[in-house]
């Protein structure tokens, strides 16, 4: 049995107090999420704060981004080290807004999959089509290719170390999710592919859903077989619609 994981991803939003105010209201609910685990991946110079307000909780924390560099003259950069000076657990590599915004490659994702994990962070990697990609009809293939770049450079069973979230890049923000088959049929095809390398890398590997999450839809996204969590944008931002999710997850 795969645990389900919902980690919020906070993008950047959130002022020192705002985020006070959120994980006071995510700890005081944490009591009904059963068996899902909780993670929210903050803005890096949030860090210090979110690490000491969730010291001792259930909620674990990390980042949203990360240095393939260990340290040196990278100006505006986070290395692996520094995310877990403060405790890390977690950081998300690839997310689609890096991918198109700041034109982060396949390659590029999977050498910041490999450091992170070799660093003892437990990276989130993002993969996902784009509407057009949907449409022509190539979502398996984009979601191949953006895995395999991982696959080729560490290996299929480092892919287990992490936890992979399949992001429709159509669905993110837009408040468009896929429907629960649709995206069930996404995630399985994605574990088939990887259960072709290794039967039990596939059956192990936590494949989140990310793309609109919401409280009224989490449910029935969970319920799917194939879907072991969410990646959740937006929804992440109030304590009452995280928490609904997370308790939806188990
Ligand atoms: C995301 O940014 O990973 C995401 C899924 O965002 P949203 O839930 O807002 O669509």
């Amino acid at each position: 049995m795969r645990k389900p994981i919902i980690a919020g991803n906070w993008k950047m939003n959130g002022s020192r107090s705002s985020i006070k105010e959120l994980l006071d209201g995510v700890k005081a609910g944490m009591g009904d999420v059963k068996s899902a685990e909780v993670a929210v991946c903050a803005p890096a110079i949030y860090l210090a704060d979110v690490s000491e307000q969730l010291s001792g909780s259930d909620v674990a924390w990390g980042g949203q981004n990360l240095s393939t560099e260990a340290s040196g003259a990278f100006t505006g950069e986070i290395s692996a080290d520094m995310l877990l000076d403060f405790n890390s657990k977690f950081v998300i590599v690839g997310h689609s807004e890096r991918r198109t915004l700041y034109g982060e490659t396949d390659e590029l994702v999977a050498e910041k999959f490999e450091v992170a994990r070799k660093a003892g962070l437990t990276p989130i990697l993002c993969i996902g089509e784009s509407l057009e990609e949907r449409e022509s009809g190539v979502t398996n293939d984009v979601c191949g290719r953006q895995i395999n770049a991982v696959i080729e450079r560490s290996g299929v069973e480092a892919l287990a170390d992490g936890v992979i979230a399949y992001e429709p890049i159509w669905a993110i923000g837009t408040g468009k999710t896929a429907t629960p088959e649709m995206a069930q049929e996404t995630h399985a095809s994605i574990r088939k592919m990887i259960a072709e390398k290794d039967a039990a890398v596939a059956d192990k590997v936590r494949i989140q859903y990310g793309g609109s999450m919401n409280a009224g839809n989490a449910a029935e996204l969970l319920a799917m077989e194939d879907i072991d969590g969410g990646l959740i944008g937006g929804a992440s931002l109030k304590a009452e619609d995280f928490l609904a999710i997370c308790k939806a997850a188990g």
